[in-house]
């Protein structure tokens, strides 16, 4: 038995992505990232110029020191400091040209990235992978600020710092050696530092999380907290919460400022101790005085990229987190391959063996069902509660994550249909409905830019085109302002117009009548008879009587199993929600 698991990228038509990686090949941001070469290749080598001209004030005070200061020649002086300004200007120049550069290649890199992580961050959400929803686009930033940010420079100036410290010794060995303990001695401080740091902060940082999380989800629930007069116990929970989390915080911030003193203390020290040896060296006349102050900054500079490394380790600790996750993400995704040209969906499916697990359950929620529906045909689902009707509604669009077997629209398996084609042809009426930020059009309109007529066509499917017209701005009235005002019933109304948005060929409809009125009701059924009249495959989730009579067939389940399915024979017994039906499975 073939699975539907896991199941095709949601991606958009006419796209060829890189498929998945063999083992031994580059993976997803691997592969992104070597398309980059090129912009590493010029940093490199405008940090080559930069950093062989930094050397520049420590040459030029060699020369003030030691030639101009002795010599007394004026000529001299003006010359090296006009050469010295002229290299400085080239070296901010090559400084800036790399940042530039770098800046670029970190939107080019989001540029490239984004639609696959927005289409991957979207699938693993749908497939109820635990994680945050807008976790991959954060990755992704993260990723993109550590490479547009310092700790890509620490990295192309690190091989600089042997050369300066290669100075040093040229100008006498012990400077070299001071210069390498002091090295050794800022990275050994500054990753203890960091792991003292960052297990402070991640503890302050998840017990952030916890009580902000806390709070939200009590304030979307303020209405039934405050009718039953439970704030006062909400909040005392809220406050243990947040008292844990002000402590951790306290603690990390006098961590922090106790690190920054110490490698304050660090850095003068180290100053003042390579000028001790460089005066040392100078009374034994083993160095100039200008090699003196010489070294003095060449160590400064030999450092710099040793502290910028020190200080981008959590960045670059974070940015390693993410690199990993996006990586587990865009390599578990499957390739699209680019949309084949489609045929109309008939709307005829067979189930084979279709069984729908959910994490955490022992049983299946649906048990191996094989069934045949006919295309134009209305089918109404109905069973006791928790009987598995919305799962398998969720099944037949194939956006149930843990379903095994088979769900084959005319006759091919749905997870060939490339979803940006398929989309459209089906229609979906959620047992909650979720409108989305946008106007009510936008909404029937599934956020497409289509004609208007289209829009119309399918309010008045709904019946609900005169009351859009009654609202301030007609069609254009933003859902979050109508959400207000809109009651049950006309969101589901907004909803099924917006799954009945061009008659589309499958329509699933889960509860479709739970919140509507008698008027919304025969606007329900005249819709039915619309698409039964248009040869499209309706399934519908009911409970109340009258609509079955719209129903070609009912399928009963009954515990994730078939009870029966066949033309109902008689209307439920009064009591009864289970009409009769004149097939067994
Ligand atoms: P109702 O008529 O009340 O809407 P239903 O027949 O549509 O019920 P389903 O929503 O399909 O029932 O749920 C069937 C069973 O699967 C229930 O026992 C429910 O608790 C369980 N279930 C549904 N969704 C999940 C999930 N995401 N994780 C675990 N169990 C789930």
């Amino acid at each position: 038995m073939s699975t539907l698991t896991p199941r095709a990228t949601l991606g958009t038509a006419g796209d060829t992505r890189p498929a998945a990686p063999a083992s031994g090949r580059r993976n997803s941001i691997d592969q992104v990232l070597w398309t980059f070469r090129g912009e590493v290749l010029w940093i490199v080598v405008f940090s080559a110029f930069a950093n062989v001209l930094m050397l520049t004030p420590i040459i030029y005070m060699l020369q003030v020191f030691d030639r101009v200061m002795f010599s007394g020649n004026m000529l001299t002086l003006v010359a090296v400091t006009v050469f010295m300004v002229l290299f400085l200007c080239i070296m901010s120049f090559a400084e800036w040209l790399r940042s530039r550069l770098l800046v670029r290649a970190g939107n080019r890199f989001d540029e490239v990235l984004n639609e696959r992580v927005f289409t991957a961050g979207f699938t693993a959400q749908l497939n109820q992978q635990r994680q945050l929803p807008t976790q991959p686009l954060s990755d992704l930033n993260a990723l993109r600020q550590f490479l547009t940010g310092n700790g890509v420079f620490a990295v192309v100036d690190t091989p600089w710092t042997l050369v300066f410290i290669g100075a040093l010794f040229l100008l006498h060995p012990w400077l070299g050696w001071l210069s390498v303990v002091f090295a050794v001695v800022q990275l050994v401080m500054g990753f203890g530092a960091h792991r003292m740091q960052m297990r402070s902060i991640k503890a302050g940082q998840k017990l952030g999380l916890e009580a902000s999380q806390y709070l939200q989800a009590k304030f979307r629930n303020a209405e039934t907290v405050e009718a039953m007069g439970m704030q006062s116990n909400l909040r005392t929970q809220w406050m243990a919460l947040n008292e844990r989390f002000l402590e951790q915080q306290a603690q990390s911030q006098e961590m922090a400022a106790r690190v920054q003193s110490a490698m304050k203390w660090m850095q003068y020290t180290q100053q003042g101790l390579m000028l001790s040896l460089g005066a040392l060296l100078v009374i034994d006349g083993k160095i100039s005085a200008g090699a003196m102050v010489a070294a003095n900054s060449l160590m400064g500079i030999a450092l710099r990229p040793v502290g910028l490394i020190v200080q981008s380790w959590s960045q670059f600790a974070d940015a390693q987190a993410s690199y990993r996750r996006l990586n587990e993400l865009l390599d578990a995704q499957t390739t699209q391959p680019v949309d084949p040209p489609l045929p109309e969906v008939r709307g005829q499916i067979s189930l084979k063996g279709l069984t729908a697990t959910a994490p955490g359950r022992k049983t299946p929620i649906l048990h191996g069902i094989d069934l045949e529906f006919r295309a134009g045909e209305v089918v109404a689902i109905v069973g006791p509660s928790g009987a598995g009707k919305s799962t398998l509604a969720r099944c037949l669009l194939g956006i149930w994550p843990g379903a095994t077997g088979q769900v084959l629209i005319d006759g091919h398996d749905i997870r060939a249909w490339p979803r940006a084609s398929l989309g459209p042809q089906i229609g979906y009426l959620p047992q909650d409905v979720e409108l989305f930020e946008g106007s009510i059009a936008d909404n029937i309109a599934r956020f497409e830019k289509i004609d208007s007529g289209e829009v119309i066509l399918a309010a008045q499917a709904a019946g609900i085109h005169d009351m859009v017209l009654r609202m301030p701005k007609g069609y254009d009235t933003p859902v979050g302002e109508a959400g207000d005002t809109l009651s049950g019933g006309q969101r589901q109304r907004l909803g099924l117009a917006r799954a009945l948005l061009r008659q589309p060929a499958i329509v699933v409809l889960d509860e479709p009548s739970a919140n509507l009125d008698d008027q919304g009701e025969a606007a329900l059924g005249r819709a039915v008879q619309a698409l039964k009249a248009k040869g499209r495959t309706v399934f519908m989730i009911v409970h109340q009587k009258n609509l079955l009579s719209l129903a070609d067939r009912v399928l009963v389940l009954d515990a994730g199993r078939v009870a029966q399915f066949g033309p109902v024979t008689a209307a439920p017994a009064p009591g009864q929600q289970v009409p009769a039906v004149n097939a067994k499975p």
